[in-house]
């Protein structure tokens, strides 16, 4: 069977750069993967899959065709040189903020965050970080490494600055990680209600969102590196990003990353990974 060529943009995505508010943009990166790799093929298989859902969304009854977004398509990213690909990723946010568009890196791993929210933090000091996630991700360093999928919000904790950081559904870290989030009352679950909680507690501050795709329960999602057993449905997740629209939440740049194809051979993650990114472009400001 010859597969289908790989599209080049995301479902509707056909604003002209000038023009769009939301500019996506793929992040073939998966360079720090410790137990299953492929999230470097995550943009594509996305893409692929925006092919299979449709542009409306009756739960927000908004389409797609209606909101001002484009898609970039992928960042050339060396494979294997971290520091080049973390710093060709800064680049490009720093270039959409001084734009004033709303950066959304499509994944690739979840290290790919850092570099858009030190670019981020640069365009708004006052940013706070909303963490979707199965896993803590806080690691000091992870297997000698200091920059790592697993080290990843420690880093952006860094670059942000202390008390920025919300976390939610997070249901696997060391004891250390556990013990960091309790001290500083970081995490909590990830449902409408406690989104709109810490939506009150940050108080308009502009809102960087990571969503890695593991959050959700590897039965739905199991096209992830690290599945992690009991995390959300897509419809909770689907009512979480609602909330986002519900009280027009201020997301200045977002991501969604950990995608990994090979470990979903029937391939309805890559679908599932759509749909959860068309409901987001749904609920973004101005759209
Ligand atoms: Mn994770
Ligand atoms: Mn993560």
């Amino acid at each position: 069977m010859r597969r289908p060529a790989p599209r080049e943009r995301f479902l509707a995505g056909k604003t002209p750069f000038e023009a769009a508010r939301i500019v996506l943009f793929g992040c073939p990166f998966d360079a720090t993967a410790s137990f299953r790799s492929g999230a470097r093929l995550g943009p594509d298989a996305l893409r692929a899959a925006s092919d299979s859902i449709e542009t409306y969304s009756p739960e927000l009854d908004a389409d797609l065709e209606d909101i001002s977004f484009c898609d970039l398509g992928d960042l050339p990213l060396p494979a294997d040189d971290t520091e080049e690909a973390l710093g060709l990723v800064r680049e490009e946010g720093r270039r959409l903020f001084s734009l004033d568009k709303i950066p959304f890196a499509l994944g690739g791993e979840h290290l790919l965050s850092l570099p858009l929210v030190e670019a981020a933090r640069e365009a708004h000091p006052d940013m706070v970080i909303f963490q979707w996630d199965a896993h803590a991700d806080l690691r000091e360093e992870y297997l000698g490494e200091a920059l790592s999928h697993a080290t990843v919000m420690r880093r952006a904790v860094e670059a942000a600055g202390p008390g920025r950081l919300f976390q939610f559904g997070i249901r696997s870290g060391t004891r250390e990680e556990w013990r960091w989030m309790r001290g500083r009352e970081t995490r909590r679950n990830l449902t409408a209600e406690e989104v709109e909680t810490a939506l009150r507690k940050s108080a308009g501050a502009p809102i960087y969102l990571t969503l890695d795709l593991d959050v959700m329960d590897p039965g739905e999602m199991p096209g992830t590196g690290n599945p992690e057993p009991g995390g959300l449905r897509f419809a909770e997740l689907s009512a979480c990003i609602h909330s986002l629209k519900r009280a027009s939440a201020p997301i200045v740049a977002l991501d969604v990353v950990e995608l990994a194809p090979p470990c979903d051979p029937g391939g309805s993650s890559a679908v599932v990974a759509a749909k959860v990114v068309r409901e987001l472009l749904l609920s973004l400001p101005n759209s």
